[in-house]
């Protein structure tokens, strides 16, 4: 008899989320609802991302210490290293710490101009891997590292991509996420890749709902991620119907999370875009409850 996937799933999971510094009032308010609200599914931490070339350096600094302050969540602040010295970053990172920050997501970052190619700060740390020695000399701070099961559209080859993900491991990264992908054997064939060679790196996949096709392949391109072509033909038709593609947005994620859990995955990492809804409905379908 056929069950669905989601009947075997037993709360044993856990869960985190991303979200990004609102830009506005309006913007703040949307965050801070999502935050109540997933905030009883007891997350491992929430990560607030660091705009592009680092545009959001205090935007991203304000949110992280409202965290610290307001909630009991336990916030990881992502930092990149692109366009800025090793001073500029170490005094950044030691002021997350005084503030009770203990958690960095460390990244290199893109060029603030889209599609420039990355070139490193003169002073600076020339990638993720460099940053994550440095912010292990500042504090021992827990870290997490970005992983491409798609390979990252700067690496030579599959293996050069791995090997980077090992040197960030290697520097000190505690986990990797996944940039986000929509094939669970893409993610497991990647997973069992790096496991072979670092039994205990935990690799957690980065769950993106996609509710606008359009607008998901626009960021998809350069990230070293594709939108499936399958993808489109489910959304056909109903740009002008946000609830249907709410309903098909659930259906396509909660599809893939039911995979990742038939296939060994216990924690999942949520790419919000600071709304609850959908992260929510997947959570407790994998029975992570309030
Ligand atoms: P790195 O790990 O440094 O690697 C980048 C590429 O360069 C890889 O292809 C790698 O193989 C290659 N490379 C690095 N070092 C070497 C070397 N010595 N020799 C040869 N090749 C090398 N961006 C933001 O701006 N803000 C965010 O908040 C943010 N959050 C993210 C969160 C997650 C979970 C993910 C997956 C990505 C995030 N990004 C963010 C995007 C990220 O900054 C970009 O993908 C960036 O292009 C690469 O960053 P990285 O940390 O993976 O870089």
């Amino acid at each position: 008899e056929h069950a669905p996937l989601f009947a075997e799933a037993r709360g044993d999971i856990a869960v985190s989320f991303e979200f990004f510094p609102p830009k506005s009032d309006a913007m703040s308010e949307t965050l801070w609802k999502s935050i109540k609200t997933l905030a009883p599914l007891r997350p491992r931490f929430v990560s607030v991302t660091y705009g592009a070339g680092g545009s959001t350096r205090e935007r991203t600094h304000a949110t992280v210490e409202r965290l610290v302050r307001e909630t009991s969540l336990t916030p990881a602040a992502h930092l990149t290293c692109v366009g800025a010295s090793r001073e500029e970053i170490d005094d950044i990172a030691r002021s997350y710490w005084d503030a009770g920050v203990r958690h960095i997501v460390a990244l290199r970052g893109d060029p603030a101009e889209p599609g420039q190619p990355y070139a490193a700060h003169p002073g600076g740390y020339a990638n993720a891997a460099e940053l994550v020695t440095g912010l292990k000399q500042v504090a021992s701070f827990e870290i997490s590292v970005a992983a491409y099961p798609e390979v990252h559209p700067d690496a030579d080859c599959p293996d050069s991509d791995l090997d980077n993900l090992l040197r960030k491991i290697d520097a000190g990264a505690d986990r990797a996420i996944t940039q986000f992908f929509f094939s669970p054997e893409c993610f497991f064939r990647f997973r069992d890749k790096v496991v072979a060679r670092r039994p205990d790196v935990e690799i957690v996949p980065g769950i993106l709902p996609v509710t606008n096709v359009a607008q998901a392949r626009r960021f998809a391109g350069q990230c070293g991620a594709a939108i499936p072509v399958w993808m489109d033909r489910l959304f056909e038709g109903l740009d002008d119907l946000p609830a249907a593609r709410q309903l098909v947005a659930a259906t396509i994620a909660g599809e893939l999370c039911g995979q990742l859990y038939a296939g060994g995955v216990r924690h999942f990492h949520f790419y919000t875009l600071n709304r609850a809804e959908l992260a929510y409905a997947i959570c407790h379908m994998l029975g992570a409850r309030a």
